[in-house]
């Protein structure tokens, strides 16, 4: 395991392919100090002594002690540990703690490129090239990304339909040493501070899409690799310190004719282990739903509390209302996601067959609780804005800026109107609401609401996922039964 400081050395050596607002940039650009002291928390965590169980694993391949998001799950145990880590993580940045997207790829992969390398053909040694990368991705602590999301272009066209066949990342040409590819994956978090890019494709794919199943590593700043960033940061802060500086950041990631080695590929024309790629990783992901949604929850229902606390209005029986709607999604999404660990297996389920056993051995949470924890979670965003607005009143999309919250001149006169509760320091409620404001007012919180309803899956394939897998016809039976109607068994 290495620290941050290590990591920011790392970055400071990478080639100069990112792209912000017009610019070249570094990846030590200031612009990403928000999200550098984010990730950097992920390398911290594993350091604590206090933290062993929860932030750092054995690897199964080496014995070592690696950091957790490096990790294969071994078990539910592990699954359990992952959702757990996130939602402690997350607590401490009160946002995305950005780094579960390479963990959950490389689940994916892992059990993806076993499955590839057994196919009639394999185009190289997947599995084994898989296990090449994996062992460096865990020694050297090396931070992932997952690039999934492809531009689709005309939405209700297949890959091989479109008039732009770029608009999925595809495979151009296949050389002797390795292979081609073209096309943009989008809204890729982390990828403009991350060592590896990990590729996977977007969807499920037919027999004639074999240049669409490809799956790969790729360095985040290799030749052929372009990087068009977007920042997420909060208005800097001169007197109001905050508890930390958070950020976040996502790019266009453009794949301009990209030549990939073939070690670094692992699944290359196999179109149903591609098309369990794009499962798999929506699987892990939605998965890891269920420990950072909960976080988020815990930061709005203290954030609501406080609201109310600071309006003394917390023992009106509409913000209890309110309050114990938080704390049920909150919880029932942890609790989804806990029965998903407790039941994961290293099986897939495959629609039309049912669960079959999948890869060499690693644990996959089980899809049902997974997509239908992600989906009450994700879907809640707006509603649990709607709660703080209630609750808050007008008084967030107003707050006066920090420097008029200073200045002599107008000090005395905004605290004495912006006071609600006499019991509770002035600067203490200033810091609240101008928090309050960062996360539910700010042009920050605008994109992770997008990034928290659609991430992982927009939630018509969460609803495509849980009724396509779940038992319905069972449950037509049991009714068929207690009503006397003819049973089908
Ligand atoms: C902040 C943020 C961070 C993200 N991070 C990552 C990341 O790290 N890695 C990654 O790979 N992706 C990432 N994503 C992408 C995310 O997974 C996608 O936004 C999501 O899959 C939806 O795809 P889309 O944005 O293209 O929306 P669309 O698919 O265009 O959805 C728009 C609407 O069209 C509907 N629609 C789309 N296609 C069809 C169809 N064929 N039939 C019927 N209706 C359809 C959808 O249901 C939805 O209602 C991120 C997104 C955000 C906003």
């Amino acid at each position: 395991m290495i620290t941050r400081e290590e990591y920011f050395k790392r970055l400071s050596k990478m080639n100069r392919n990112l792209y912000a607002n017009g610019e070249k940039i570094d990846r030590l650009d200031e612009r990403h100090e928000p999200a550098l002291n984010v990730m950097g928390l992920t390398f911290d965590a594993a350091q604590e002594p206090e933290n062993k169980e929860l932030c750092t694993a054995i690897s199964h391949l080496t014995g070592n002690t690696i950091n957790r998001f490096t990790h294969i799950h071994q078990g539910p145990e592990d699954l359990h540990k992952k959702q757990d880590m996130t939602r402690y993580l997350c607590n401490k940045v009160g946002q995305c703690i950005q780094r579960c997207m390479g963990t959950d790829a490389a689940n994916a992969i892992h059990a993806v490129s076993y499955m590839a390398q057994q196919s009639p053909e394999p185009k190289t040694a997947y599995h084994d090239n898989w296990l090449k990368f994996l062992e460096r991705f865990q020694n050297e602590d090396l931070v992932g990304c997952c690039a999934q999301t492809d531009v689709k272009g005309e939405r209700l066209k297949r890959p091989s339909e479109q008039s732009d066949p770029d608009m999925y990342l595809r495979v151009v040409e296949e050389k002797n040493d390795g292979i081609v590819v073209r096309g943009s994956k989008v809204h890729i978090s982390e990828a403009s501070i991350a060592d590896e890019i990990l590729v996977v494709p977007t969807r499920a794919l037919k027999k004639n899409e074999k240049e669409y199943a490809v799956a790969f590593s790729v360095p985040a700043d290799h030749e052929g690799v372009k990087q068009i960033v977007h920042f997420h940061n909060l208005r800097k802060r001169e007197h109001y310190q905050r508890g930390i500086e958070i950020g976040y950041t996502d790019s266009y990631v453009i794949f301009d004719d990209c030549f990939i080695p073939w070690e670094w590929v692992y699944t290359c024309g196999e179109t149903e282990h591609g098309g369990v790629a794009a499962l798999l990783f929506a699987l892990f992901h939605r998965h890891s739903y269920s420990g950072c949604k909960p976080a988020m929850l815990d930061y709005v229902i203290g954030l609501a509390a406080l609201a109310a606390e600071i309006n003394g209005i917390e023992k009106t029986p509409h913000v209890r209302e309110m309050l114990s709607e938080l704390i049920m999604v909150g919880e029932l999404g942890y609790a989804a996601g806990y029965t998903s660990s407790a039941l994961g297996k290293p099986e897939v389920y495959i629609p039309g067959i049912g669960f079959l056993p999948y890869g060499p051995g690693n644990f996959i949470p089980h899809s049902i609780y997974a997509n239908v924890g992600r989906c009450l979670s994700g879907e809640a965003v707006f509603h649990e804005q709607e709660i703080l607005c209630n609750i808050a009143g007008g008084m967030p999309a107003t707050f006066p800026y920090e420097k008029d919250l200073i200045n002599p001149e107008t000090k005395d006169i905004l605290e004495k109107y912006i006071k609600r509760n006499p019991d509770i320091p002035m600067e203490e409620q200033i810091k609240f609401w101008l928090s309050f404001v960062d996360f539910a007012l700010s042009g920050s919180s605008g994109s992770m609401l997008y990034g928290a309803f659609h991430g992982g899956g927009s939630p018509v394939m969460e609803q495509i996922a849980i009724t396509s897998q779940y038992d319905i016809e069972a449950r037509k039976e049991i009714v068929r039964k207690l009503a006397g109607m003819k049973t089908k068994e």
